[in-house]
């Protein structure tokens, strides 16, 4: 056994060692087909465990388990309280078993472990506990109109929801598409992202213990273009909520037009994070660094465009290159890693030929690239001396690759902010917090972030403006995304 294999648990190895079925309607399913798909360790490349593939023939199957559970099961006709008793029980499930959890998402996706425990995971189980505490407050108004008409409107589930999540936050992006949708009283068919599957098929189990009636939530893997192609069209989804790329957002969309589905997307990110002049750089530098740098830089906000004012441009890049320069690149799982790999071979070419096309178009490489040795790893990466024609400030890298951009004038700095086609989120480091209001209100983005970064809860919205999607997930805001409005007129003529 190696140290690494030690460090795994006994229960986490267990679960790993045989082939990873589906959830579907309650149960543990093998495709007809046997198809299996192998899920990686990024910091090694070797197999980490075998896992069962939806196709056509199991989406159906899945759907069909949610329509049933939707419309006539002990789920449809079960009190807000009950449904929110249920979401409870799965939270003090996903507790109990914190620590399984945390090593499946930091194998599969290569992230450090400490992220998942002190960041994923929690933010998960918070997300399970805020909305099951929401299932008993949607209420709808009573609108006064002629004395002779009583209406009032009813915030019904919108249905059966297919849930497409990737592959950058596995357990947290399930539960942020998962609690506010059983919290309206829908059914899900979730689709996480193939390069990431097991811990979603271990919260199967979870769901299964907690007493959810058979066919509520449905866990399929499979591929985008197999499984995920397949619920996007399928005529008795009433609802697709995606989080990966603009492309694939955009093409989801179409699909979706066919059949009316209502949509949600949160999608990419080129975010800018401004240090003002009189930002206190003992603080907006380590933030500014972790803003791009944490989880590898595949997170859909990163702050990849960094903007510094000319008298301290120096200085702040020679403060984020020591930053660079003393991260530790390990296994997700060893104590003291601060840096994983990336996710997969495709993800480590992609970032890699972006850095190659920094420098290519003439941007100076600080410090980064890549690391000798087995897994996809990517050093931090910062660019100087580039233009807002290179594809390196211009499009989503998503790894560790920050470009740092010198401005004079405030005015000046929001414009080159808002100068992209997404509209995720934004960062603004300063003490004067007139100042930071002032571009606040100004930046084109979802979310923004003053001397802070990366942050989120399961009270507060997230979501993108321009091509960064529309819907915000999490908040209040998150269930609209589930419910149909239904106005009810009464004639007491
Ligand atoms: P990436 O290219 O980084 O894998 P994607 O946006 O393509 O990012 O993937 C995010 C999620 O979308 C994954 O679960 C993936 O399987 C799914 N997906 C990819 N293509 C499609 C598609 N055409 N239809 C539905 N889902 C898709």
């Amino acid at each position: 056994m190696t140290a690494t294999q030690n460090k795994v648990i006994p229960e986490v190895q267990t679960f790993l060692n045989t082939p990873i079925p589906l959830f579907i309607n309650g149960d543990w399913h093998t495709p007809k087909d046997k198809a299996t798909f192998i899920a990686e360790n990024p910091a090694t490349g070797n197999s980490l465990a075998t896992v069962y593939e939806a196709k056509e023939n199991e989406v159906n199957m899945a759907v069909d388990a949610a329509e049933r559970a939707f419309h006539d099961s002990e789920w449809s006709r079960m009190s807000a309280y009950d449904r929110s008793k249920l979401m409870f029980r799965l939270a003090d499930l996903m507790e109990r078993d914190f620590e399984i959890i945390a090593q499946l998402d930091s194998l599969d996706n290569g992230k450090p472990v400490d992220e998942v425990r002190e960041s994923d995971l929690p933010n998960a189980i918070e997300n399970l506990r805020y909305f099951a505490g929401w299932t008993t407050k949607l209420t709808g108004q009573t609108i006064p109109i002629d004395t002779e008409f009583f209406n009032y409107t009813r915030h019904e589930p919108v249905g059966v929801v297919g849930q497409i999540i990737p592959w950058n936050f596995p357990i947290m992006m399930g539960l942020w598409k998962i609690a506010p949708a059983i919290a309206t009283g829908c059914t899900v068919v979730l689709k996480p992202a193939e390069q990431t599957p097991v811990s979603a098929l271990y919260l199967g189990k979870l769901i299964k213990e907690s007493g959810f009636p058979d066919g509520v939530i449905n866990i399929i893997n499979g591929f985008g273009k197999e499984a995920g192609h397949y619920l996007v069209n399928h005529q008795k989804v009433n609802k697709i909520a995606f989080t990966g790329s603009t492309a694939t957002g955009q093409q989801i969309m179409k699909q979706a037009a066919d059949t009316m589905k209502r949509v949600t997307l949160e999608l990419g990110g080129k975010s800018p994070n401004i240090i003002l002049e009189d930002a206190d750089l003992e603080k907006a530098v380590p933030g500014v660094f972790n803003g791009i740098m944490v989880n590898q830089g595949e997170v859909c906000c990163a702050g990849s465009r960094v903007f510094i004012p000319e008298k301290i441009f120096d200085q702040v890049v020679k403060k984020l290159k020591n930053f660079a320069d003393n991260t530790v690149l390990g296994m997700g799982i060893e104590e003291g890693t601060t840096m994983g790999p990336l996710v997969s071979q495709k993800q480590y070419d992609t970032v890699t030929a972006y850095i190659e096309k920094g420098l290519n178009e003439g941007a100076t490489m600080v410090t980064g690239g890549t690391k000798d040795g087995e897994g996809y790893f990517v050093k931090p990466t910062i660019f100087t001396d580039v233009n807002k024609e290179m594809s390196i400030v211009k499009e989503e890298i998503f790894g560790p690759v920050a470009v740092l951009i010198p401005y004079s004038e405030v005015d000046e700095v929001v414009d080159m902010a808002n100068d992209t086609e997404y509209g995720l989120a934004a960062g603004v480091w300063t003490q004067n917090l007139k100042n930071a209001h002032i571009v606040a209100n100004k930046l084109k983005a979802g979310t923004v972030w003053i001397n802070c970064y990366n942050l989120t809860n399961a009270a507060t919205p997230f979501g993108g403006y321009k091509q960064s999607g529309f819907g915000r997930e999490m908040g209040s805001y998150a269930l609209e995304n589930y419910t149909e409005v239904k106005s009810v007129w009464v004639n007491l003529d």
